[in-house]
Protein backbone atom coordinates (compact mmCIF):
# COMPACT_ATOMS: atom_id res chain seq x y z
CA UNK A 1 0.00 0.00 0.00
CA UNK A 2 1.41 3.13 -1.09
CA UNK A 3 1.31 5.94 1.92
CA UNK A 4 1.69 9.16 0.95
CA UNK A 5 3.44 11.12 3.93
CA UNK A 6 4.02 14.75 1.84
CA UNK A 7 1.93 16.44 4.23
CA UNK A 8 2.25 18.64 7.81
CA UNK A 9 -0.87 18.78 8.05
CA UNK A 10 -4.57 17.33 6.52
CA UNK A 11 -7.77 18.56 6.52
CA UNK A 12 -10.62 16.98 5.85
CA UNK A 13 -13.67 19.72 4.30
CA UNK A 14 -13.05 22.65 2.57
CA UNK A 15 -15.42 24.59 4.55
CA UNK A 16 -14.72 28.34 5.69
CA UNK A 17 -13.06 27.00 8.90
CA UNK A 18 -11.20 24.49 7.30
CA UNK A 19 -9.87 27.18 4.42
CA UNK A 20 -8.96 29.50 7.12
CA UNK A 21 -7.06 27.32 9.49
CA UNK A 22 -5.17 25.69 6.10
CA UNK A 23 -4.60 29.50 4.71
CA UNK A 24 -2.65 30.71 7.93
CA UNK A 25 -0.99 27.18 8.44
CA UNK A 26 0.41 27.56 4.59
CA UNK A 27 1.64 30.97 5.34
CA UNK A 28 3.71 29.95 8.25
CA UNK A 29 5.25 27.16 5.96
CA UNK A 30 3.32 23.99 6.77
CA UNK A 31 2.79 21.83 4.03
CA UNK A 32 -1.30 21.77 3.76
CA UNK A 33 -3.55 18.95 2.06
CA UNK A 34 -7.55 19.59 1.97
CA UNK A 35 -9.88 16.58 1.22
CA UNK A 36 -13.17 17.59 -0.33
CA UNK A 37 -15.64 15.12 -0.82
CA UNK A 38 -17.90 17.25 -2.40
CA UNK A 39 -17.48 18.31 -6.66
CA UNK A 40 -16.57 21.79 -5.71
CA UNK A 41 -14.93 22.76 -2.53
CA UNK A 42 -16.66 25.57 0.07
CA UNK A 43 -19.58 23.73 1.57
CA UNK A 44 -21.95 25.73 2.71
CA UNK A 45 -20.26 29.00 1.45
CA UNK A 46 -19.68 27.80 -1.78
CA UNK A 47 -22.00 28.22 -5.37
CA UNK A 48 -22.88 25.94 -7.69
CA UNK A 49 -23.14 26.24 -11.83
CA UNK A 50 -26.86 25.00 -13.47
CA UNK A 51 -27.93 25.72 -16.43
CA UNK A 52 -25.63 28.90 -17.53
CA UNK A 53 -26.20 30.56 -13.75
CA UNK A 54 -24.50 30.86 -10.86
CA UNK A 55 -26.08 30.36 -7.78
CA UNK A 56 -25.01 30.28 -3.81
CA UNK A 57 -24.92 26.97 -2.01
CA UNK A 58 -25.87 28.24 1.58
CA UNK A 59 -24.31 31.48 3.28
CA UNK A 60 -25.30 34.98 0.71
CA UNK A 61 -24.46 37.56 3.41
CA UNK A 62 -20.79 38.24 4.23
CA UNK A 63 -19.07 40.03 6.96
CA UNK A 64 -16.62 39.73 9.45
CA UNK A 65 -13.95 42.32 7.51
CA UNK A 66 -14.59 45.14 10.25
CA UNK A 67 -11.80 45.73 12.58
CA UNK A 68 -11.21 43.07 15.46
CA UNK A 69 -13.48 40.87 13.23
CA UNK A 70 -12.13 36.93 12.25
CA UNK A 71 -11.70 38.13 8.05
CA UNK A 72 -9.78 41.53 8.84
CA UNK A 73 -7.10 38.68 10.66
CA UNK A 74 -7.36 36.30 8.27
CA UNK A 75 -6.61 38.93 5.78
CA UNK A 76 -4.14 40.65 8.04
CA UNK A 77 -1.51 38.39 8.83
CA UNK A 78 -2.05 35.87 5.06
CA UNK A 79 -1.96 39.14 2.81
CA UNK A 80 -5.00 37.40 1.01
CA UNK A 81 -7.63 39.82 -0.71
CA UNK A 82 -11.00 38.27 -0.95
CA UNK A 83 -12.65 39.70 -4.05
CA UNK A 84 -15.57 41.82 -2.54
CA UNK A 85 -17.82 44.92 -3.23
CA UNK A 86 -19.50 46.64 0.02
CA UNK A 87 -23.31 46.98 -0.14
CA UNK A 88 -24.80 49.32 2.21
CA UNK A 89 -28.04 49.39 3.07
CA UNK A 90 -27.36 45.25 2.78
CA UNK A 91 -31.08 44.67 3.71
CA UNK A 92 -34.44 44.97 4.21
CA UNK A 93 -37.09 43.12 6.56
CA UNK A 94 -40.55 43.19 5.37
CA UNK A 95 -43.08 42.58 7.85
CA UNK A 96 -47.04 43.36 7.96
CA UNK A 97 -46.60 45.10 4.64
CA UNK A 98 -43.77 47.41 5.57
CA UNK A 99 -39.85 48.00 4.41
CA UNK A 100 -37.82 48.27 7.29
CA UNK A 101 -34.43 49.02 6.01
CA UNK A 102 -31.34 47.93 7.96
CA UNK A 103 -29.39 50.82 7.64
CA UNK A 104 -25.61 50.22 8.40
CA UNK A 105 -25.27 54.10 10.19
CA UNK A 106 -26.10 53.00 13.90
CA UNK A 107 -28.16 55.98 14.54
CA UNK A 108 -29.92 55.97 11.38
CA UNK A 109 -31.00 52.46 12.59
CA UNK A 110 -32.17 53.79 15.72
CA UNK A 111 -34.46 56.25 13.63
CA UNK A 112 -36.00 53.53 11.37
CA UNK A 113 -36.78 50.93 14.50
CA UNK A 114 -38.27 54.43 16.23
CA UNK A 115 -40.41 54.70 12.89
CA UNK A 116 -41.36 51.27 12.45
CA UNK A 117 -41.99 50.39 16.71
CA UNK A 118 -42.07 53.68 18.32
CA UNK A 119 -40.57 54.10 22.25
CA UNK A 120 -37.70 56.35 21.25
CA UNK A 121 -36.03 56.24 24.59
CA UNK A 122 -36.30 51.90 24.85
CA UNK A 123 -35.23 51.30 20.94
CA UNK A 124 -32.13 53.81 21.71
CA UNK A 125 -31.45 51.92 25.04
CA UNK A 126 -31.72 48.56 23.93
CA UNK A 127 -29.58 49.15 20.85
CA UNK A 128 -26.65 51.12 22.18
CA UNK A 129 -26.21 48.01 24.65
CA UNK A 130 -26.70 45.54 21.73
CA UNK A 131 -23.94 47.92 19.98
CA UNK A 132 -21.40 47.86 22.99
CA UNK A 133 -21.86 44.43 23.76
CA UNK A 134 -21.20 42.83 19.82
CA UNK A 135 -18.29 45.38 19.28
CA UNK A 136 -16.94 43.86 22.63
CA UNK A 137 -17.66 40.66 22.04
CA UNK A 138 -15.87 41.01 18.05
CA UNK A 139 -12.58 42.60 20.12
CA UNK A 140 -12.79 40.10 22.99
CA UNK A 141 -13.18 37.20 20.60
CA UNK A 142 -10.21 37.63 18.77
CA UNK A 143 -7.84 38.14 21.60
CA UNK A 144 -8.74 35.05 23.53
CA UNK A 145 -7.52 32.02 20.54
CA UNK A 146 -7.62 29.34 23.55
CA UNK A 147 -11.47 29.72 24.69
CA UNK A 148 -13.03 28.20 25.23
CA UNK A 149 -10.25 26.98 27.73
CA UNK A 150 -9.42 23.29 28.32
CA UNK A 151 -6.41 23.72 30.05
CA UNK A 152 -5.27 25.29 33.69
CA UNK A 153 -2.77 27.39 31.72
CA UNK A 154 -5.35 28.30 29.57
CA UNK A 155 -7.84 29.75 32.44
CA UNK A 156 -5.11 31.55 33.52
CA UNK A 157 -4.44 33.43 30.75
CA UNK A 158 -7.51 34.44 30.62
CA UNK A 159 -7.40 37.46 32.84
CA UNK A 160 -3.92 38.04 31.45
CA UNK A 161 -5.47 38.39 27.84
CA UNK A 162 -8.23 40.37 29.17
CA UNK A 163 -9.45 43.81 30.42
CA UNK A 164 -11.23 43.96 33.93
CA UNK A 165 -12.66 46.80 32.66
CA UNK A 166 -14.62 44.29 30.33
CA UNK A 167 -16.54 42.06 32.89
CA UNK A 168 -19.25 43.51 32.80
CA UNK A 169 -20.24 41.78 29.80
CA UNK A 170 -20.48 38.11 30.91
CA UNK A 171 -23.92 38.76 32.52
CA UNK A 172 -25.50 39.04 29.16
CA UNK A 173 -24.52 35.07 28.80
CA UNK A 174 -27.38 34.32 31.40
CA UNK A 175 -29.97 36.57 30.45
CA UNK A 176 -31.93 36.36 27.01
CA UNK A 177 -32.58 38.77 24.60
CA UNK A 178 -35.89 38.71 25.96
CA UNK A 179 -35.17 39.29 29.09
CA UNK A 180 -32.68 42.11 27.56
CA UNK A 181 -35.59 43.22 25.62
CA UNK A 182 -38.21 43.37 28.79
CA UNK A 183 -35.44 45.78 30.57
CA UNK A 184 -35.56 48.24 28.20
CA UNK A 185 -39.44 47.71 27.63
CA UNK A 186 -39.12 47.07 23.78
CA UNK A 187 -40.99 43.87 24.22
CA UNK A 188 -43.69 44.75 22.04
CA UNK A 189 -45.11 41.63 19.68
CA UNK A 190 -44.30 43.08 16.73
CA UNK A 191 -40.84 44.19 17.86
CA UNK A 192 -40.88 39.89 19.15
CA UNK A 193 -41.30 38.85 15.49
CA UNK A 194 -38.88 40.90 14.02
CA UNK A 195 -36.26 40.46 16.53
CA UNK A 196 -36.95 36.03 16.75
CA UNK A 197 -36.77 36.00 12.60
CA UNK A 198 -33.55 37.85 12.61
CA UNK A 199 -32.20 35.70 15.20
CA UNK A 200 -33.08 32.70 13.31
CA UNK A 201 -30.79 33.43 10.82
CA UNK A 202 -27.97 34.64 12.81
CA UNK A 203 -28.12 32.34 15.91
CA UNK A 204 -30.49 29.69 14.73
CA UNK A 205 -32.53 30.48 17.52
CA UNK A 206 -35.51 32.93 18.96
CA UNK A 207 -35.08 35.42 21.30
CA UNK A 208 -36.22 33.89 24.09
CA UNK A 209 -33.45 30.75 24.24
CA UNK A 210 -30.15 33.54 22.62
CA UNK A 211 -27.88 34.83 25.56
CA UNK A 212 -27.40 38.55 24.88
CA UNK A 213 -23.83 38.01 24.80
CA UNK A 214 -24.30 36.43 21.32
CA UNK A 215 -27.40 37.83 20.32
CA UNK A 216 -26.37 41.17 20.16
CA UNK A 217 -23.56 40.19 17.76
CA UNK A 218 -26.42 38.42 15.51
CA UNK A 219 -28.48 41.25 15.72
CA UNK A 220 -26.18 44.12 14.83
CA UNK A 221 -24.59 42.22 11.49
CA UNK A 222 -26.09 44.95 9.21
CA UNK A 223 -24.22 47.68 11.36
CA UNK A 224 -21.03 45.75 10.28
CA UNK A 225 -19.62 46.09 6.86
CA UNK A 226 -21.50 43.66 4.31
CA UNK A 227 -19.74 42.40 1.25
CA UNK A 228 -21.08 40.60 -1.96
CA UNK A 229 -18.76 38.70 -3.86
CA UNK A 230 -18.85 39.20 -7.57
CA UNK A 231 -19.02 35.80 -9.18
CA UNK A 232 -20.01 34.13 -5.75
CA UNK A 233 -18.95 32.77 -2.97
CA UNK A 234 -17.12 30.02 -4.60
CA UNK A 235 -14.57 32.92 -5.86
CA UNK A 236 -14.23 33.75 -1.64
CA UNK A 237 -12.43 29.70 -1.60
CA UNK A 238 -10.89 29.57 -4.85
CA UNK A 239 -8.76 32.98 -4.13
CA UNK A 240 -8.01 30.75 -0.69
CA UNK A 241 -7.32 27.95 -2.27
CA UNK A 242 -5.05 29.35 -4.89
CA UNK A 243 -3.19 31.37 -1.90
CA UNK A 244 -2.42 27.69 -0.22
CA UNK A 245 -1.54 25.59 -3.50
CA UNK A 246 0.89 29.06 -4.44
CA UNK A 247 2.69 27.85 -0.88
CA UNK A 248 3.01 23.87 -1.86
CA UNK A 249 -0.25 22.80 -0.54
CA UNK A 250 -3.07 21.21 -1.84
CA UNK A 251 -6.90 20.83 -2.61
CA UNK A 252 -8.31 17.74 -3.59
CA UNK A 253 -12.36 17.65 -4.51
CA UNK A 254 -14.21 14.76 -5.23
CA UNK A 255 -12.05 12.68 -2.34
CA UNK A 256 -13.83 11.61 0.63
CA UNK A 257 -12.16 11.11 4.26
CA UNK A 258 -13.27 7.65 5.03
CA UNK A 259 -11.30 6.96 8.03
CA UNK A 260 -9.11 8.30 10.51
CA UNK A 261 -6.77 6.55 12.95
CA UNK A 262 -4.12 7.40 15.42
CA UNK A 263 -1.31 5.23 16.04
CA UNK A 264 2.53 6.39 17.15
CA UNK A 265 2.05 9.62 17.39
CA UNK A 266 0.96 9.68 13.85
CA UNK A 267 -2.48 10.12 11.89
CA UNK A 268 -3.85 7.88 9.20
CA UNK A 269 -6.55 9.25 6.83
CA UNK A 270 -7.90 6.63 4.86
CA UNK A 271 -9.96 8.35 1.23
CA UNK A 272 -11.91 7.49 -1.83
CA UNK A 273 -12.47 9.94 -4.47
CA UNK A 274 -16.07 9.46 -6.86
CA UNK A 275 -13.89 6.59 -9.04
CA UNK A 276 -13.93 4.43 -5.83
CA UNK A 277 -10.14 4.40 -6.35
CA UNK A 278 -8.38 4.57 -2.16
CA UNK A 279 -5.96 6.53 -0.99
CA UNK A 280 -3.54 7.01 2.50
CA UNK A 281 -1.92 9.51 4.05
CA UNK A 282 -0.15 9.63 6.94
CA UNK A 283 0.34 13.20 9.02
CA UNK A 284 1.25 14.12 12.83
CA UNK A 285 -1.62 16.93 12.55
CA UNK A 286 -5.28 16.13 11.42
CA UNK A 287 -7.94 18.74 11.50
CA UNK A 288 -11.66 18.15 10.80
CA UNK A 289 -13.64 20.11 9.20
CA UNK A 290 -16.63 18.06 9.38
CA UNK A 291 -19.67 18.43 11.51
CA UNK A 292 -19.04 16.67 14.86
CA UNK A 293 -21.98 14.80 13.88
CA UNK A 294 -20.09 13.28 11.58
CA UNK A 295 -17.31 12.21 13.26
CA UNK A 296 -18.15 8.78 15.12
CA UNK A 297 -18.84 7.94 11.58
CA UNK A 298 -14.96 7.94 10.13
CA UNK A 299 -13.53 7.30 13.41
CA UNK A 300 -13.04 3.72 15.24
CA UNK A 301 -12.68 3.06 19.34
CA UNK A 302 -11.38 5.90 21.71
CA UNK A 303 -11.96 8.56 19.57
CA UNK A 304 -15.36 7.59 18.04
CA UNK A 305 -17.01 6.68 21.36
CA UNK A 306 -15.42 10.55 22.32
CA UNK A 307 -17.27 12.04 19.34
CA UNK A 308 -20.43 9.70 19.89
CA UNK A 309 -20.89 11.50 23.42
CA UNK A 310 -19.83 14.98 21.97
CA UNK A 311 -22.30 15.08 19.49
CA UNK A 312 -24.97 13.57 22.03
CA UNK A 313 -25.01 16.92 23.89
CA UNK A 314 -26.35 18.42 20.11
CA UNK A 315 -28.61 16.56 18.83
CA UNK A 316 -31.42 19.13 17.66
CA UNK A 317 -30.14 20.90 14.80
CA UNK A 318 -32.34 23.04 11.60
CA UNK A 319 -32.15 21.81 8.22
CA UNK A 320 -32.61 24.00 5.35
CA UNK A 321 -34.78 24.59 2.51
CA UNK A 322 -33.42 26.24 -0.06
CA UNK A 323 -34.47 27.64 -4.08
CA UNK A 324 -32.40 28.66 -6.83
CA UNK A 325 -34.12 30.88 -9.13
CA UNK A 326 -32.98 32.65 -12.07
CA UNK A 327 -35.22 35.47 -13.80
CA UNK A 328 -35.06 38.79 -15.96
CA UNK A 329 -34.55 41.90 -13.81
CA UNK A 330 -37.83 43.32 -12.82
CA UNK A 331 -36.56 44.26 -9.83
CA UNK A 332 -36.46 48.60 -8.09
CA UNK A 333 -33.25 49.41 -8.45
CA UNK A 334 -33.16 50.33 -5.04
CA UNK A 335 -33.90 46.97 -3.81
CA UNK A 336 -31.25 45.97 -1.27
CA UNK A 337 -29.74 42.26 -2.44
CA UNK A 338 -30.77 40.47 1.09
CA UNK A 339 -34.34 40.44 2.32
CA UNK A 340 -36.33 39.11 4.85
CA UNK A 341 -39.97 38.38 4.45
CA UNK A 342 -42.15 37.73 6.69
CA UNK A 343 -45.20 35.53 6.55
CA UNK A 344 -48.30 36.64 7.70
CA UNK A 345 -48.87 36.29 11.23
CA UNK A 346 -50.05 32.90 12.01
CA UNK A 347 -49.07 31.53 8.61
CA UNK A 348 -46.21 28.94 8.08
CA UNK A 349 -44.32 27.69 4.91
CA UNK A 350 -45.97 24.11 4.80
CA UNK A 351 -43.47 21.19 5.74
CA UNK A 352 -41.65 23.96 7.90
CA UNK A 353 -42.25 25.64 11.03
CA UNK A 354 -41.18 28.51 9.55
CA UNK A 355 -42.16 32.59 9.69
CA UNK A 356 -40.35 34.05 7.44
CA UNK A 357 -38.22 33.19 3.68
CA UNK A 358 -35.02 34.87 3.34
CA UNK A 359 -33.78 36.23 -0.37
CA UNK A 360 -30.66 37.10 -1.61
CA UNK A 361 -30.15 38.32 -4.89
CA UNK A 362 -27.02 38.88 -7.41
CA UNK A 363 -26.02 42.31 -7.89
CA UNK A 364 -28.04 44.19 -11.43
CA UNK A 365 -24.83 43.50 -13.94
CA UNK A 366 -23.12 40.55 -12.28
CA UNK A 367 -22.40 39.27 -15.84
CA UNK A 368 -20.59 35.89 -13.74
CA UNK A 369 -23.91 34.96 -11.54
CA UNK A 370 -26.20 36.24 -14.52
CA UNK A 371 -25.52 37.23 -18.28
CA UNK A 372 -28.24 39.36 -20.56
CA UNK A 373 -29.61 41.32 -18.05
CA UNK A 374 -30.86 38.42 -15.72
CA UNK A 375 -30.42 38.22 -11.87
CA UNK A 376 -30.02 34.78 -9.84
CA UNK A 377 -32.00 34.69 -6.36
CA UNK A 378 -30.96 32.34 -3.88
CA UNK A 379 -33.57 31.59 -0.82
CA UNK A 380 -33.82 30.01 2.28
CA UNK A 381 -35.63 29.21 4.84
CA UNK A 382 -35.53 26.79 7.81
CA UNK A 383 -36.95 23.17 8.39
CA UNK A 384 -36.64 20.24 10.68
CA UNK A 385 -34.39 17.62 8.86
CA UNK A 386 -36.33 14.61 10.98
CA UNK A 387 -39.69 16.01 9.33
CA UNK A 388 -38.37 15.64 5.60
CA UNK A 389 -37.11 12.27 5.93
CA UNK A 390 -39.98 10.78 7.19
CA UNK A 391 -42.29 11.82 4.60
CA UNK A 392 -43.01 7.92 3.22
CA UNK A 393 -43.24 8.31 -0.59
CA UNK A 394 -44.91 11.96 0.04
CA UNK A 395 -41.71 13.87 -0.54
CA UNK A 396 -42.31 14.89 -4.05
CA UNK A 397 -45.12 16.35 -3.44
CA UNK A 398 -43.75 17.98 -0.31
CA UNK A 399 -41.02 19.88 -2.08
CA UNK A 400 -43.51 20.67 -4.95
CA UNK A 401 -46.44 22.20 -2.75
CA UNK A 402 -42.85 24.30 -1.11
CA UNK A 403 -41.75 25.27 -3.80
CA UNK A 404 -45.38 26.50 -5.13
CA UNK A 405 -45.89 28.33 -1.98
CA UNK A 406 -42.53 29.84 -2.02
CA UNK A 407 -43.04 31.43 -5.54
CA UNK A 408 -46.48 32.37 -4.64
CA UNK A 409 -45.54 34.58 -1.21
CA UNK A 410 -42.80 35.91 -3.63
CA UNK A 411 -44.98 37.24 -6.16
CA UNK A 412 -47.46 38.91 -3.45
CA UNK A 413 -44.44 40.14 -1.27
CA UNK A 414 -40.99 40.84 -3.15
CA UNK A 415 -40.98 43.99 -5.04
CA UNK A 416 -40.62 42.99 -9.26
CA UNK A 417 -41.06 39.48 -9.21
CA UNK A 418 -44.40 39.22 -10.28
CA UNK A 419 -43.48 40.86 -13.02
CA UNK A 420 -40.00 38.86 -13.66
CA UNK A 421 -40.34 35.47 -15.84
CA UNK A 422 -38.57 32.67 -14.45
CA UNK A 423 -36.30 30.93 -16.61
CA UNK A 424 -34.50 28.54 -14.02
CA UNK A 425 -35.73 26.67 -10.46
CA UNK A 426 -34.84 24.41 -8.38
CA UNK A 427 -35.51 23.47 -5.00
CA UNK A 428 -33.32 21.64 -1.78
CA UNK A 429 -34.37 19.92 0.63
CA UNK A 430 -32.71 18.79 4.23
CA UNK A 431 -32.17 15.33 2.01
CA UNK A 432 -30.86 17.23 -0.82
CA UNK A 433 -28.57 18.89 1.15
CA UNK A 434 -26.97 15.58 2.89
CA UNK A 435 -26.06 14.56 -0.57
CA UNK A 436 -24.44 17.60 -1.69
CA UNK A 437 -22.02 18.64 1.75
CA UNK A 438 -22.47 15.17 3.69
CA UNK A 439 -24.04 16.82 6.33
CA UNK A 440 -25.30 13.82 8.69
CA UNK A 441 -29.30 14.47 8.62
CA UNK A 442 -28.64 17.28 6.19
CA UNK A 443 -28.44 19.60 9.19
CA UNK A 444 -26.85 22.99 8.41
CA UNK A 445 -25.75 26.06 10.14
CA UNK A 446 -24.78 25.08 13.24
CA UNK A 447 -25.91 24.36 16.49
CA UNK A 448 -28.66 26.67 17.46
CA UNK A 449 -28.28 28.89 20.59
CA UNK A 450 -29.73 27.59 24.00
CA UNK A 451 -30.07 29.15 27.63
CA UNK A 452 -29.82 25.88 28.79
CA UNK A 453 -26.11 25.75 27.15
CA UNK A 454 -22.79 27.68 29.05
CA UNK A 455 -20.50 28.94 26.28
CA UNK A 456 -18.26 26.43 28.12
CA UNK A 457 -20.14 23.81 26.57
CA UNK A 458 -19.68 24.25 23.14
CA UNK A 459 -17.61 21.46 21.43
CA UNK A 460 -13.45 22.65 21.91
CA UNK A 461 -11.22 22.57 18.95
CA UNK A 462 -8.28 20.63 20.37
CA UNK A 463 -9.75 17.37 21.06
CA UNK A 464 -7.93 14.39 23.72
CA UNK A 465 -6.39 13.05 20.62
CA UNK A 466 -2.95 14.83 20.35
CA UNK A 467 -2.67 16.22 16.50
CA UNK A 468 -6.52 16.38 16.08
CA UNK A 469 -8.30 19.26 15.91
CA UNK A 470 -11.71 20.23 14.93
CA UNK A 471 -13.21 23.74 13.43
CA UNK A 472 -16.65 24.65 11.44
CA UNK A 473 -20.07 25.74 12.67
CA UNK A 474 -20.73 22.41 15.56
CA UNK A 475 -17.67 24.29 17.39
CA UNK A 476 -16.78 27.62 19.18
CA UNK A 477 -18.35 29.96 18.29
CA UNK A 478 -20.93 28.55 15.88
CA UNK A 479 -22.41 29.20 12.34
CA UNK A 480 -21.67 31.73 10.25
CA UNK A 481 -18.52 32.76 7.59
CA UNK A 482 -17.08 34.61 10.21
CA UNK A 483 -17.72 32.21 12.93
CA UNK A 484 -16.76 29.55 11.37
CA UNK A 485 -13.73 31.44 10.12
CA UNK A 486 -12.80 32.30 14.15
CA UNK A 487 -12.70 27.99 14.73
CA UNK A 488 -10.45 27.76 12.15
CA UNK A 489 -8.16 30.92 13.29
CA UNK A 490 -8.20 29.00 16.93
CA UNK A 491 -6.84 26.14 15.79
CA UNK A 492 -3.72 27.63 13.82
CA UNK A 493 -3.20 29.13 17.02
CA UNK A 494 -3.51 25.95 19.09
CA UNK A 495 -1.15 23.76 16.39
CA UNK A 496 1.29 26.52 16.60
CA UNK A 497 1.28 26.81 20.16
CA UNK A 498 1.33 22.39 20.37
CA UNK A 499 3.38 21.57 17.79
CA UNK A 500 7.00 23.71 18.10
C1 LIG B 1 -29.01 27.97 3.63
C2 LIG B 1 -27.91 28.57 4.44
C3 LIG B 1 -27.77 29.95 4.50
C4 LIG B 1 -26.73 30.51 5.25
N1 LIG B 1 -26.57 31.87 5.23
C5 LIG B 1 -25.47 32.41 5.79
C6 LIG B 1 -25.15 33.76 5.55
O1 LIG B 1 -25.88 34.46 4.84
N2 LIG B 1 -24.00 34.26 6.10
C7 LIG B 1 -23.17 33.49 6.86
O2 LIG B 1 -22.14 33.99 7.34
N3 LIG B 1 -23.46 32.19 7.10
C8 LIG B 1 -24.57 31.63 6.56
N4 LIG B 1 -24.83 30.30 6.71
C9 LIG B 1 -23.97 29.51 7.59
C10 LIG B 1 -22.62 29.22 6.96
O3 LIG B 1 -22.75 28.96 5.61
C11 LIG B 1 -22.01 28.00 7.64
O4 LIG B 1 -22.10 28.08 9.04
C12 LIG B 1 -20.53 27.82 7.26
O5 LIG B 1 -20.32 28.07 5.89
C13 LIG B 1 -20.11 26.41 7.63
O6 LIG B 1 -18.73 26.27 7.41
P1 LIG B 1 -17.94 25.03 7.99
O7 LIG B 1 -16.53 25.42 8.03
O8 LIG B 1 -18.58 24.56 9.25
O9 LIG B 1 -18.07 23.88 6.94
P2 LIG B 1 -19.08 23.39 5.81
O10 LIG B 1 -19.44 24.54 4.95
O11 LIG B 1 -20.13 22.54 6.36
O12 LIG B 1 -18.08 22.51 4.97
C14 LIG B 1 -17.70 21.21 5.34
C15 LIG B 1 -17.14 20.55 4.11
O13 LIG B 1 -16.76 19.21 4.43
C16 LIG B 1 -17.08 18.38 3.33
N5 LIG B 1 -17.15 17.00 3.81
C17 LIG B 1 -18.12 16.41 4.54
N6 LIG B 1 -17.81 15.14 4.81
C18 LIG B 1 -16.59 14.93 4.27
C19 LIG B 1 -15.71 13.81 4.24
N7 LIG B 1 -16.01 12.65 4.81
N8 LIG B 1 -14.52 13.96 3.60
C20 LIG B 1 -14.16 15.13 3.01
N9 LIG B 1 -14.98 16.20 2.99
C21 LIG B 1 -16.17 16.11 3.63
C22 LIG B 1 -18.37 18.93 2.81
O14 LIG B 1 -18.64 18.53 1.49
C23 LIG B 1 -18.15 20.43 2.97
O15 LIG B 1 -17.61 20.99 1.81
C24 LIG B 1 -25.85 29.69 5.97
C25 LIG B 1 -25.98 28.30 5.91
C26 LIG B 1 -26.98 27.74 5.14
C27 LIG B 1 -27.07 26.26 5.04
Amino acid sequence: MDINTDYDVIIAGSGMGGMSAGAMLANDGYKVLILEKAHAPGGCSSSYFRKGFVFESGATTLIGFDENQPLWKLEKETGIQIPRDEITPSMSVWLDGEQITRYKDREQWIQECVRIFGNERGQRAFWDEAFKVSDLVWKVSLRNPFFPPQKLSEWGQLPLNNNPLDVWVLKYALQSVQDVMQKFGVDSPKFRRFVDEQLKITAQSNSAQTPFLFGAAGLTYTNYSNYYVPGGLLEMINTIRSFIQNRGGALHTKEGVEMITREGGKFTVQTKNKRKEKFTYNAPIVISNIPVWNMKDITAGEMSNYFMEEASDFDEAWGAITLGIATNDAYPENLPLHNQIHLNDGETVPYTNSDSVFVSMSKAGDTMRAKGGMRTLNISTHASPERWYSLNGKYDEAKQQVEDFIVKLLQQKLPGFADAQIEVIHTATPVTWENWVYRKKGRVGGIPQSMARSLLKWTPHETPFKGLYLCGDTTYPGQGIPGVTLSGLNVYSRIKKNHQ
